[in-house]
């Protein structure tokens, strides 16, 4: 299988609206980031969503999206679901499995309400089957051979989910791995992480922050992701450096960085293996 970034950016993506500083204007494909979404590839123009963000329409042209089997939602923010119509699409011929928490799905039925209600015909709505996931328990994904588990993360005061599919996981809008959820993550090859910008946040990352868990997870190659207009592509490599640099003498540092280990930042398109 193969995993791909769909989008890389934080909930205004880049640019933002009316913004012209450097990385609103670069020219530099990387420094435009639609919001945060990924995709599982299980056949050439067919896999699994996370996420259904603003630009899902936009996102599934670019991949080449041609069939949904299922989509995984990490929580309800608007920049995470507000693209959940455009499913629609993917689902003339099957009621499209959407897993996620109690919660998350009760606010998806709130926000998309006409989805769930008899309404004339002729009128397009997606065709949803919304399906509740126990956290750290892992589940085969529906119509599929895949297996997925929900991995609680915390972003600030809300717990979401994160999730792992195989040796990857994907954690975005994070601000805290709790240790129960850390095992969940042992022995993950490839982990994309939240890492909004530089300045602290309350509900997100850092960059220093997410560093500092992706050492104590210590997957082969790290992305971050969720990204702000705050620095560029070019930038937040050479940040990167500097930071494992300056903390090079910690031993679990030194130790990741021997291992031949990579951080480096997300960017549209990326796309890395996956063993399911
Ligand atoms: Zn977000
Ligand atoms: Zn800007
Ligand atoms: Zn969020």
């Amino acid at each position: 299988m193969e995993f791909e970034i769909l989008g890389s950016g934080t909930s205004h993506g880049i640019p933002v609206i009316g913004c012209d500083c450097a990385v609103c204007a670069s020219a530099d494909p990387h420094d435009n980031r639609y919001r945060a979404s990924a995709f599982a590839r299980t056949g050439e123009h067919a896999g699994i969503l996370i996420d259904a963000g603003p630009e899902f329409r936009l996102q599934a042209l670019r991949a080449k999206i041609r069939k949904l089997d299922a989509l995984l939602v990490t929580h309800a923010h608007a920049d995470h679901i507000h693209g959940l119509d455009d499913v629609r699409i993917f689902t003339h011929d099957r009621d499209l499995p959407v897993y996620s928490s109690r919660q998350t799905l009760r606010e998806i039925r709130d926000r998309f309400d006409y989805v769930f209600k008899e309404t004339q015909k002729g009128g397009g709505k997606p065709h949803i089957r919304l399906l509740p996931v126990e956290p750290g328990v892992p589940f085969r994904i529906d119509g599929t051979g895949v297996f997925a588990t929900a991995v609680p993360i915390m972003h600030g005061e809300l717990e979401i989910f994160g999730w792992r599919i195989g040796d990857t996981a994907y954690l975005t809008d994070c601000g805290e791995v709790p240790d129960a959820s850390r095992e969940l993550l042992a022995g993950v090859k490839r982990l994309v992480i939240d890492a909004l910008r530089e300045r602290p946040h309350t509900t997100h990352f850092n960059f220093a922050g997410a560093l500092e868990e992706i050492v104590k997870i210590a997957p082969e190659r790290a992305y971050l992701t969720h990204i702000c207009h705050d620095f560029s592509h070019g930038e937040i490599f050479r940040w990167i450096e500097g930071w494992l640099r300056s903390n090079g003498g910690r031993a679990e540092v030194r130790r990741f960085m021997d291992a031949g280990k990579k951080i480096e930042p997300a960017h549209d398109g990326l796309r890395f293996d996956l063993i399911p």
